[in-house]
């Protein structure tokens, strides 16, 4: 069942400046959340992600298009009803958006006060919360003498308090060590597991969409740019913007200064292929490399997991008589797509 659903959906500010164009931050996108899904939103600073995020709790209204949660379009509902669908939605933020002074039991409580719940219900709600996020014992500290990672933990279990059907997370691991991160990453595949919730993700972080997302959403200029399973899309991206910016985050092939280095040291060619789960192994790459007699050595690389599926790159230098590489790198090249320095401009 389709939870969020944008059609067509364009919002556009007013010109900065008198006399310059309208900055269009969302343009025509439609898009489709089904109720469990975990979805990820990626792109370059500036792309439009937290313009559709805004848009999702009703923050911001379309310039034209339609914005439904559960079937109801939310950009007609009066005050009242908006106020409901916000309670919907839970929202955790990159720089957490805690209250300094109140304590952690009283950072979760906030939003059950505000919905006028009673004493008992919040107390009960806040001791459940804390439990689920690990952090009964802190109930009684402020955030400042919390962890990032700990503070993060907290503002899910705000966000959780009123029991919503969707979490919306905006950068909410980019404070975060990567240790902690995959520590708060893990607690959000327990929120969706356990509780079933739909989960909107915003980052720039290829390891958030690898470890968390079902699916990834790229966007660029307030366009979606690409769409679909999350391993599909980043290992092998269709559209050339797609490839680029898919290329910028994952930092496994060689560009730039590490490029320059690594062919100061390794004299011969230096190509990177590409090994995809299902089309080819690295066993496959080095046995077509073996069979011409060149000298090979990896230099570089690195195998994602994504959903238990094998993506990455291998660096190799190769060093032999010119026609012998030229001829191991076309044989190793008919199983695994391959880059070369040279062509990389
Ligand atoms: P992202 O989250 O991908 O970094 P945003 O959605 O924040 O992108 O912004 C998309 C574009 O819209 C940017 O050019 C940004 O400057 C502009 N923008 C966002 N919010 C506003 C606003 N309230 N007023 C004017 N321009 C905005």
């Amino acid at each position: 069942m389709t939870l969020i659903r944008l059609t067509d959906v364009t919002k556009s500010y007013p010109a900065p400046t008198k006399g310059a164009a309208s900055v269009v931050a969302v343009d025509g996108v439609s898009l489709e959340i089904a109720e469990g899904q975990i979805c990820g939103i990626i792109g370059y600073s500036g792309a439009g992600k937290s313009t559709v995020l805004r848009l999702v709790n009703a923050l911001e209204i379309p310039t034209s298009g339609s914005v439904e949660i559960d079937g109801r379009d939310i950009t007609t509902l009066r005050e009242k009803d908006l106020r409901a669908l916000r309670g919907d939605i839970g929202m955790i933020f990159q720089q957490f958006n805690l209250f300094d002074s109140r304590t952690v039991a009283g950072n979760i409580a906030y939003p059950l006060e505000v919905a006028g719940r009673s004493r008992t219900e919040i107390a009960e709600r806040v001791a459940e919360m804390l439990a689920f996020v690990g952090l009964s014992a802190k109930a009684k500290n402020y955030p400042e003498q919390l962890s990032g990672g700990q503070k993060q933990r907290v503002g899910i279990a705000r966000a959780l308090a009123t029991n919503p059907r969707i979490l919306l997370a905006d950068e909410a691991t980019s404070a975060l060590d990567p240790d902690t991160t995959q520590e708060v990453l893990e607690l959000l595949r327990r929120v969706n597991r356990e509780l079933g919730i739909t989960i909107l993700v915003i980052t720039h972080e290829m390891d958030v969409i690898r470890a968390l997302a079902d699916r990834v959403v790229v966007m660029e200029d307030g366009r979606i740019i690409e769409s679909g399973d999350v391993f599909d899309v980043l290992s092998a991206p269709q559209s050339a913007a797609a490839q680029r910016f898919v290329a910028s985050i994952i930092e496994d092939v060689p560009v730039g200064d590490q490029l320059q280095t690594l062919r100061a040291r390794h004299p011969g060619r230096i190509v990177t292929f590409t090994i995809r789960d299902g089309d080819v192994t690295q066993a496959d790459v080095f046995a077509a490399l073996s069979g011409h007699g060149v000298r090979f050595e990896l230099i570089h690389g690195g195998i994602n997991d994504i959903r238990g599926r094998v993506f990455g790159h291998l660096t190799l230098a190769l060093e032999g008589e010119p026609d012998a590489v030229a001829q191991a790198i076309r044989a190793a090249s008919r199983f695994a797509p391959l880059i070369e320095e040279d062509s990389r401009g």
